[in-house]
Parts: structure tokens; sequence; C-alpha cells
């Protein structure tokens, strides 16, 4: 794909004062075709066809906001990796081995009405397939953008359920980006769990603050939260990637979310080409920490159809490029768990001694109780990415 030699749409895009937006009405100036897309990136006939495949798979959806912090004369631009679909995502099988559409075990776990309870102690409704900005790397790329029935239909027969399982002590709120549904939902799903007591917390997860912060430019929105956050403590798990995501605006929707009194955590991705240096984790932590967000976890990248091939950095490389950040980076900085988000619970990747990885399991199917806080061992190859690429020791 090539870029123009003078990057006039890129200069008007500097030129717009992202804070002065009406949220809703930009998101029609959003880049979600390819005649949009080479407006800005011109495209030969063949790249035409062979991107049209890649976007009826997993259609794009760019902010110009976040496009605007694409460096276009960089083809390696992280943030572009992150937003412009690539012709490597027609790899459903590549270099790294076996993919799947549901990592993650989404489905086993799904209970109808777009509830997923996975852990006891967790329920996450899916409430949206829209997202601001599909990131190419998206673990949930089966679903989001596309029309299907894994989203909640009715949120108020969401809440009967969790207030019936009384295991449940916390909900996240996910889709898709729940931030981008009308503030008015927002609140009546917030409503209708604010007096179930055994739910000590509630999340919401969002990628807006990193792709879309202008969302948080809308006072309704920071009342609303700020009123559930009087009721019941409520967190904003977001992803940011990389350290030039972090900007003025970035900051402010950050600073905006926190004057409520809610805390935001963050989860990475790690992945190749776009951070997987010890400078990118270190510029990234150290940034979030500036800016009030707390480092949570880094995910190693997922066995995903379409991302897995061309995103995940092997394991024996990465563990020693997040060791060596951590080495780097004070405490705060360093508080992030690098984490496998598997079928069977989450396992955090502590280190490695030689050829053996050293794992940590920190949440278990209901199934296998046993299995939680186990520590496992298995021995690296140059390319495993994933547990099962792992010869595991018993
Ligand atoms: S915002 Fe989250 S759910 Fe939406 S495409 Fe990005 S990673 Fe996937």
């Amino acid at each position: 794909m090539g870029r123009l030699s003078i990057n006039e749409p890129f200069e008007k895009l500097d030129s717009i004062d992202f804070q002065k937006l009406d949220w809703k009405v930009e998101l029609s100036n959003n880049l979600n075709s390819l005649d949009k897309l080479s407006q800005y990136f011109p495209l030969s006939e063949e790249e035409r066809l062979s991107m049209q495949d890649v976007l009826d798979r997993h259609p794009m959806n760019i902010p110009r906001y976040y496009l605007s912090l694409i460096n276009a004369d960089d083809p390696n631009d992280p943030v572009r990796k992150l937003a412009i679909p690539s012709v490597e995502e027609l790899v459903v099988v590549g270099q790294m081995g076996e993919t799947t559409g549901d990592p993650y075990g989404d489905d086993k776990h799904n209970k109808g009405n777009g509830i997923l309870h996975k852990y006891p102690y967790s329920a996450l409704v899916v409430a949206t397939e829209y997202c601001s900005m599909y990131c190419r790397h998206c673990f949930r790329k089966r679903l989001v953008g596309l029309p299907g029935d894994k989203t909640v239909d009715n949120f108020q027969n969401a809440a009967k359920y969790i207030a019936r399982h009384k295991e449940i002590t916390n909900v996240i709120i996910s889709g898709g980006d729940p931030m981008m549904l009308p503030t008015k939902v927002i609140a009546k799903m917030l409503e209708a769990l604010k007096n179930i007591d055994h739910v000590n917390y509630v999340r919401i997860g969002t990628r807006t603050p990193v792709v879309y912060p202008l969302r948080y430019f809308d006072d309704e929105l920071i009342e609303v939260l700020r009123d559930f956050n009087r009721h019941k403590t409520l967190y904003v798990p977001t992803h940011f990637n990389h350290a030039n995501e972090i900007t003025d605006i970035s900051r402010e929707a950050v600073r905006r979310i926190r004057s409520a009194g809610i805390t935001v955590n963050n989860q990475t991705v790690f992945l190749k080409g776009v951070n997987d240096t010890v400078a990118d984790l270190e510029d990234l932590m150290n940034g979030l920490v500036r800016i009030g967000v707390n480092p949570y976890y880094l995910y190693q990248c997922m066995p995903v159809a379409r991302v897995r091939h061309h995103f995940q950095v092997p394991l024996k490389r990465g563990v020693d490029i997040v060791s060596e950040a951590k080495r780097r980076l004070d405490g705060y900085a360093k508080r992030f768990k690098f984490i496998m988000g598997h079928d069977i619970g989450k396992i955090e990747i502590c280190g490695r001694k030689d050829d053996i990885l050293v794992m940590s399991q920190i949440h278990s199917r209901p199934e296998h109780p046993e299995e939680a806080s186990r520590i496992l061992m298995g021995r690296l190859t140059e390319n495993a990415g994933w547990l099962e690429d792992l010869d595991l020791m018993h």
C-alpha cells in the first residue's frame, strides 16, 4: 500500500480541535470504506481487491482522531499497524501455528442474552458489537462489527441473572465497546446493577480513552459514571498499546474519568511490530503511570485466526523483553502481570530459567478448582507462542 508523497490529508487532521467535536456526529467521519482509506493511503487495483477480502472478514472503522496519531511517513508506525487492515490478516494459520476464532472459550461459557459466566465470581455482559475503532488485533474478531446474536437483548434480564447468582462479586460490561452506547443506555445498565448487594464492583471495558477520547467531553456521561460510583465502585479497564497513543487529549479524557472518582486500569496486548521492544514497554508503562492509569495486564497475543501469524511474539523472546523492561521500571510502572488469557484460565508468565518457562495459574475453571494458583513449567522452543506449544513438565 502506498502513500501520498505530500501528506496533505494528514496535515488537515492536525488542524482539527477534536475536544470540541460532538462525539456522535464525528463518528460519521470514520474511515470505514476503501474509498475513504484511499484518500489517505492510495491503493492500486490489486491492493483494493485483497483489502476488500480482508474487510469482508473483519470490517474497518477508524476515527479521524486515531488516524491523526499515525506518522504517514513511517510504514512501520505502530498506530498504523493497529488500525489499518493488512493483507496478512488473510493468513488463518501461519508461522506461529494453529489458530481459533474463540481462544478464550467465550462460546462455552455463554449463558445466552450476552452473558459470559466463566469464573464463578465474575459475570461479563457483551453489551454491543460496535466499537469506534475495529482493532486489527482484536481477540473478539469473530464478533465485533459483525451482525450476530452474541450481544445482550435485554439488560434487565441480564441483571436478574446476576442477582440470582450470589457467587458473582463483580460484573464486566464489555463488547465491542460499551462506551459507544448512548449515555442513557449506559445509565440504565448501571441503574440495574446498583442495588445488587453481592456485586462489589463493576467494570466497563472500553478502548475509547485511547481511540475515541472525545467521548469523555460529554459532561452527561461523566455525571452518570460519577453518580454510579457513589453507590458502587466503578472501574474503567482500558487498552493502551503504545506510548504514541498517550496524547494531551487522551490524557484529558483519563483526567475526566478519574475526576468522577474512577480508577482506570490498563490491559495492553503484546504485539509484534507494535510494542515488542524493551523501550516500547518502558515508554508505555511510564507514560501510563504519568497520566494516572495503572498498568494491570500485558496479554500474550492469543492464537486468534487472522491475528496470530503476524502479531504474536514468541514466548522465549517475549519473556526476555518483559523481564528486562521490568528490571528498568519503577514499582508502580511494573505492577502489570504478563498473562496468557487461556481457555483453562488466566496464566501468569513469571519468567524463564534457560529453556524452562515458569508460569502461575491465577484463575481456574469451576470444574478444576485445584488448578488455581498452581505453578506450571514448560520447555520452550524458539517459536512457541502459547501454552499448547510448550512441553509441560509434570
Ligand atoms: S475496542 Fe476492543 S473489542 Fe473493539 S475492536 Fe478493539 S480490541 Fe476489539
